[in-house]
């Protein structure tokens, strides 16, 4: 988007927008994801069929995917990019790639946040995965580069920084040798407004130790840990590739628990993974209950070609993936109910994101946007500027949901 703008488009990410063009950044790593790109691709042809656009892009990784597929499947749309064509992309509209705009990117969130794209690709070989085939090996962007970044982000007004990566502990083997994760988190601690930095995608097997130290000093690093664990059966694990069983998993998150007090930890499941019996799914509801996770997502299996998964029997009906979807998040709900209590009457420092239905909704250090809990704040009663840490005391708690005012 930056590099477009840079070469005198006007570019806008809202879809309700005015466009000539759109490009459709696709993905298509399961099932569901891929109906939703889909679905987005037909609706955005049925407009250029009906005159409201005049041409349609398709890019991302379900092109990169089903690059010989859908270009016969669907050919009403102009052009199909695959996940490393982002030149040629940018060449339909006569725009030359420049290395120098590394930063000057158009958000496509609120300004006081952004994502930060730390490497790209994947080396692992998990079992379910097809990630690493559609974005192919692990490349990680060098500290300077990203730190530039950072840097005119923070000068753009951003103050908290996601860090992202289909691996994120990995950062650095590639390029250095070793993992430098903790390298780069103390350099985007030295940037002047930057004042949040919070960690999603660590993958928990080679969990870099230093790392551990870092968040439990640094001001600026949210205690905020998201792991995808995806089970905790030993079978299921084993047979996910991921290279950690029960006893890795509990000791690390024994470890984050004890160094960082606080700590805020996210994880993500896979329920009916093939093999996945009564038993074993009880097994990972038990420990769901014992771990008391603050913040927990799943994901119903979703069977794909060409992943090692994929040459398995999806034993597991539909129907019931999707009851064990709902009988963890049931259980996730009255856990987080139950956490979210205890912090009636606390005082947390949180940061306003967006105002609806009469409320403003921001978040504490201990929350991601779109996916966390929310703090909620009476719109009638308080005037608060999107963008600014405020101290806000938590007068109510629902499952997912706070409550609060400003102090
Ligand atoms: S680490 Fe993540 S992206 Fe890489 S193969 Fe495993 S699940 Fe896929």
């Amino acid at each position: 988007m930056g590099q477009l703008a840079y070469s005198g488009y006007s570019v806008s990410h809202e879809s309700d927008e005015k466009a000539d063009v759109v490009i459709i950044n696709t993905c298509g790593f399961i099932h569901d994801a891929k109906q939703e790109s889909i679905d987005t691709i037909l609706a955005a042809i049925h407009d250029k069929q009906n005159g409201l656009i005049e041409q349609v892009y398709v890019t991302g990784c379900l092109s990169e995917r089903y690059k010989k597929e859908l270009p016969i499947e669907i050919p009403e749309v102009d052009q199909y990019f695959g996940t490393h064509d982002m030149i040629k992309l940018l060449k339909v509209f006569g725009a030359e790639y420049k290395h120098e705009l590394i930063g000057e990117r158009k958000l496509s969130t609120p300004n006081h946040y952004a994502y930060l794209k730390i490497s790209e690709g994947c080396d692992r070989s998990c079992s379910f995965c097809a990630i690493p085939m559609i974005r192919g090996r692990h490349i990680s962007r060098d500290i300077e580069s990203l730190v530039k970044e950072a840097e005119k982000l923070a000068e753009k007004g951003v103050k908290e920084l996601i860090l992202i990566a289909q691996d994120l502990t990995f950062y650095g083997l590639d390029i250095y040798g070793e993992r430098k994760l903790n390298d780069l988190l103390k350099a985007l601690t030295k940037i002047d407004g930057i004042e949040w930095i919070r960690l999603h995608y660590a993958f928990p097997t080679g969990f870099p130790e230093e790392v551990i130290q870092t968040i439990a000093k640094e001001e600026k690093i949210c205690n905020y840990m998201d792991i995808p664990l995806q089970h905790i059966n030993d079978d299921i694990l084993k047979s996910m590739k991921r290279g950690h069983n029960k006893t890795i998993a509990n000791k690390l998150i024994a470890k984050l628990r004890k160094s960082v007090p606080n700590l805020a930890i996210r994880t993500t499941l896979i329920v009916g993974y093939p093999g996945e019996t009564e038993e074993k799914f009880q097994e990972l509801k038990d420990w769901i209950q014992k771990m008391r996770f603050d913040r927990l997502g799943v994901f119903s299996y979703s069977h794909e070609e060409q992943t090692h998964a994929g040459e398995l029997i999806d034993d597991v009906p539909e129907h019931i993936k999707k009851e064990r979807v709902d009988e963890i998040m049931a259980l996730q709900s009255q856990i987080s109910w139950e956490i979210n209590q205890q912090k009636v009457g606390n005082i947390y420092r949180c940061i306003f994101d967006r105002i609806e239905d009469k409320y403003y909704v921001g978040r504490t250090e201990f929350d991601s946007p779109e996916v966390d809990n929310e703090v909620r704040v009476d719109a009638t009663k308080y005037q608060i500027d999107l963008g600014k840490f405020i101290q806000i005391k938590i007068t109510k708690a629902e499952a997912f949901d706070l409550y609060g005012e400003i102090v």
